[in-house]
């Protein structure tokens, strides 16, 4: 198995840390040709809007469409705002993904976050369950998941969604990179080989 993630901007470097640490090949992306015998792709968090701009000028918006139709990609944060198909402003977004999101949604005074999400899905990794230990910075929020086959994996106790699954495709408004449970990217593994 080989996974790419997306490296044009933000913390990719700690999503790529954690693959290595569950065994699993990892590469950076940067040139549409290194999309080539991936079998499934991280977009990191960042500035979603400068992701955007860096694919454009990569001419990676095509590729990376082509290779989400096909395999497992993963947003996180930024990365699942390029992955939407509407972020209520104008910017390049590759429109996967049949949710609407809100930048910035949690405004000035809780910038950064922590909380404890029950994640059922994760069940699939760990039968145990317990909460998962969430960071949120500067994060959007899924206004609406927005097709039939679409699924709300996670919410806050206000019923703001939080996470979102399409299929092969995810999306989750926080950084699961940046704690030291690996379980959401296990669960993004399991789509991965299944
Ligand atoms: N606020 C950023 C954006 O709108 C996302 C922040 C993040 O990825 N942590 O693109």
């Amino acid at each position: 198995m080989k996974i790419g993630v997306l490296a044009l901007q933000g913390d990719f470097a700690e999503h790529l840390a954690v693959l290595r640490r569950l065994g699993v090949e990892a590469v950076e992306v940067r040139l549409p040709g290194e999309l080539d015998g991936l079998d499934g792709l991280i977009i990191p968090g960042g500035e979603s809007t400068t992701i955007g701009k860096l694919a454009m000028a990569y001419g990676l918006m095509e590729p990376l469409r082509a290779f989400g139709k096909e395999k497992p990609v993963w947003g996180t944060c930024a990365g699942a705002i390029f992955l939407s198909k509407d972020a209520r402003r104008d910017q390049p977004l590759l429109g996967l993904m049949d949710i609407t999101v809100q930048r910035n949604a949690f405004g000035r005074q809780v910038d950064s976050f922590e909380v404890g999400l029950d994640i059922p899905a994760l069940a699939r990794v760990s039968k145990k369950n317990p909460p998962f230990y969430a960071v949120f910075i500067r994060a959007p929020l899924i206004e609406s998941v927005d097709a039939p086959g679409a699924e709300t994996l996670a919410k806050l106790d206000d019923g703001a969604i939080v996470a979102a699954q399409q299929g092969r495709l995810l999306a989750t408004s926080f950084h699961p990179e940046l704690n030291d449970d690996d379980r959401f990217h296990q669960y993004f593994l399991t789509l991965v080989d299944g």
